[in-house]
């Protein structure tokens, strides 16, 4: 059973019901989902977390990911316990997957028949796998400078694949471009994909909050998200004020979104109190916590920003880079787990 209500406009508060929602109707602006929550209060969900998603997934074994203790990088971080919740146990390796399980499901609801996005990589190869698993088609953007893991394995879950020279943003722009041009008696049969082009892929990312909950059997202290768009981050945020509100757990974690030095648009926004700026040159290749140690003593993983504002990073957390000069977070008592590696920005 599903609480279920509608789904919520983030920008004006328009409300939009129906299969397969993609933007807001009144002004394009990301669609939120919403809840009965008092259906649920005092429920179970982190074993059902089906009552806390619009529609049931594209199962293909996404989710339930281990949650590793990392006994060595706590005590370099000097926090008392930090857990990393692998999510390259999913299917194609990525918690994107967990988002897609969900919007392959909506695009099929709706009677689409092709999963459409431009991406840097991660997504494409979700897609392309989701869209199989769900019996559509896929059509990916990707950038000449995506991975050759990327491309070669959306072609090999039978996507169909268009590299556009340049970087992401050159992609995008390709791919709305054709959109754009489809035929309008073409134009339903495309599902977009793409982050926070409908409520489906940030609204998949919440169970990954549900199982650390459960595990641990309370609230962690903290979670540190790696962050591009932001989608996981936020809806971790949201998972865990959900599950505050049921009493399943009695209090919500410290939430911080890390970004790599090189494109670190939100963390940015956040220091500077302003909405996010498009980043002039983007890299986003950031080395693992060991590598970085070998390769410069003076190098660390994280640090502490200030206190996260709207949009994107939540109240109570903050946003921080990857490679920076570490600071511990605040207030930080044991243990203090968290999700994902910092490793990448390619999380969402
Ligand atoms: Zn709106």
């Amino acid at each position: 059973m599903t609480s279920f209500e509608g789904f919520r406009c983030a920008d004006c508060g328009a409300t939009a019901t129906g299969e397969g929602a993609t933007t807001c109707p009144d002004c394009n602006g990301a669609l939120d989902a919403t809840y009965d929550l008092d259906e649920l209060v005092g429920g179970p969900p982190a074993d059902r977390p089906g009552d806390l998603l619009p529609v049931a997934p594209v199962g293909m074994g996404e989710g339930e990911t281990p949650l590793v203790e990392a006994p060595r990088l706590a005590e370099e971080l000097d926090v008392g316990t930090l857990r990393l919740k692998d999510e390259g146990h999913n299917p194609t390796g990525s918690v994107l997957d967990r988002g897609m399980s969900l919007v392959a499901a909506a695009a099929d609801d709706a009677d689409a028949d092709t999963l459409a996005l431009a991406t840097t990589g991660d997504a494409g190869q979700s897609a392309a796998a989701y869209a199989a698993r769900a019996g559509l088609l896929s059509r990916v953007f990707v950038p000449s400078r995506a991975n050759f893991i990327n491309k070669a394995m959306i072609n090999v879950h039978g996507g169909d694949m268009r590299v556009v020279e340049g970087r992401y943003g050159d992609a995008r722009e390709t791919y709305e471009t054709e959109r754009e041009e489809l035929p309008a008696a073409d134009a339903e049969t495309w599902f977009p994909a793409g982050t926070l082009e409908s409520p489906y892929r940030h609204e998949g990312f919440k169970p990954v909050y549900y199982e650390t909950a459960a595990a641990l059997g309370t609230a962690p202290d903290a979670v540190v998200v790696p962050v591009a768009h932001g989608g996981v981050v936020a809806a971790i945020w949201k998972a865990a004020r959900e599950l505050e509100r049921l009493g399943v757990v009695d209090a919500r974690p410290r939430v911080y979104a890390a970004q790599p030095d090189g494109c670190a648009p939100i963390v940015e926004a956040v220091e500077g109190g302003h909405d996010p700026e498009p980043w002039e040159v983007p890299d986003s290749t950031t080395r693992t916590p060991s590598t970085a140690r070998r390769r410069s003593p003076s190098t660390r993983v994280w640090r502490s920003a200030s206190p996260a504002a709207s949009p994107s990073p939540p109240p109570g957390g903050s946003a921080t880079t990857a490679n920076s000069p570490p600071t511990t977070p605040s207030s930080s008592s044991t243990p203090a787990p968290a999700t994902g590696t910092p490793t990448s920005s390619g999380a969402g």
